[in-house]
């Protein structure tokens, strides 16, 4: 962002005065099933257009690109929020807040103003990009410009709106991705009552009306049993069982895993002393030790990577105990009418 004089016409009013009136290109067929890995166009996109003269940068926005890519997968929806999360990467800032003052860009040509409805409707055209008005490909490009004209970083919202054009993208019917773990993943172990395929949701229009999200078939035995483990539909005994028949490398990959779910969910400091209270830790263990320091992400990170096995089981007590926390909150407040997150629809385990 730059400064510029404040008498400029405003770029934003603009836009929301045409978005309504663009006539995107409709057209009626399905999206060709080419199969290919769509996603390294946006990490070449990134790495083409800062990697020499940013690395650092460029590191940070893959990583966010990552983070982004999960959340489709989990068929999360794009609000301000979920931005925010990316953002805090990209930025590699402890928060990311709508800007509070009028945003310049290209050289203070261009201003984008703010008024005190100016962050609601951004989050209501973010929410846009899931209703079914238009084809995939226009809503993507309308997200894109939204993020653009909206400018809601004091930062790096070209970066902003690409995550937010690949999310559009791949929540939808993308082709999957390499690293898109194969549904028989060994870590899981099939539960043999299973009435429906794979990967199909178990409501097939969580949205009530809207068509279902395309939701690949993302989801593994693991990713079940550790919600099942977070929401108390299987007992805790149980999974340590389950986490002491895996060897070394698989413990640290389940770790690592509950610990993206938890920043996912967002979860903050403060959960710390419940997440301890709830696994039964004593306060002087060391993952309890490390949660407590504050700055949750990056301690949930050290938590993740501990070695020892007697260390791992405890991390694996409070990881569940800390997504518990944080998706109980996240189901509270965001999902009271309805939602994309397969998990938030799970049995009680057999
Ligand atoms: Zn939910």
């Amino acid at each position: 962002m730059t400064s510029g004089p404040d008498h400029q016409p405003d770029a934003l009013a603009d836009w929301l005065g045409i978005r309504a009136r663009i006539s995107w290109p409709s057209w009626s067929s399905t999206r060709p099933d080419s199969g290919a890995p769509a996603y390294d166009g946006f990490r070449d996109f990134f790495t083409t257009t800062r990697g020499s003269r940013d690395p650092e940068g460029t590191r940070r926005v893959l990583t966010a690109l990552g983070t982004a890519l999960a959340d489709a997968d989990q068929g999360e929806r794009l609000d301000f929020a979920l931005l925010t999360n990316w953002q805090r990467t990209v930025l590699h800032r402890a928060s990311a807040p709508f800007r509070t003052a009028p945003a310049f860009a290209k050289a203070g040509r261009e201003r984008y103003g703010l008024t005190p409805r100016t962050e609601a409707l951004f989050e209501h055209c973010l929410s846009e990009s899931a209703q079914p008005d238009l084809p995939l490909p226009s809503r993507a490009a309308r997200t894109y410009l939204d993020v653009l004209f909206f400018h809601p970083f004091e930062d790096g919202n070209a970066r902003a709106a690409m995550l937010a054009l690949a999310f559009v993208l791949a929540r939808e019917g993308a082709p999957p991705r390499p690293g898109t773990p194969p549904t028989n993943h060994p870590l899981g172990r099939r539960r043999s009552r299973r009435d429906r395929p794979r990967g199909t949701p178990r409501n097939p229009d969580p949205h009530g009306g809207a068509p279902p999200v395309g939701r690949k078939a993302a989801m593994t035995e693991r990713d079940v049993i550790l919600n099942e483990l977070a929401q108390g539909l299987r007992p805790v005994s149980e999974g340590i069982e389950w986490f002491d028949g895996l060897g070394p490398d698989e413990q640290s990959d389940v770790l690592r895993f509950l610990r993206h779910h938890c920043v996912q969910a967002r979860a903050v400091a403060e959960d710390a002393p419940e997440s301890i209270r709830r696994s039964g830790l004593r306060p002087t263990h060391t993952p309890a030790v490390l949660i407590s320091r504050g700055r949750i992400d990056m301690q949930l990170g050290k938590i993740a990577g501990l070695r020892p096995l007697d260390e791992r089981r405890k991390a694996f007590r409070l990881l569940i105990a800390v997504l518990s926390i944080a998706d109980g909150r996240r189901r509270e407040r965001f999902c009271s009418g309805g939602c994309g997150h397969w998990w938030h629809d799970l049995p009680a385990a057999d």
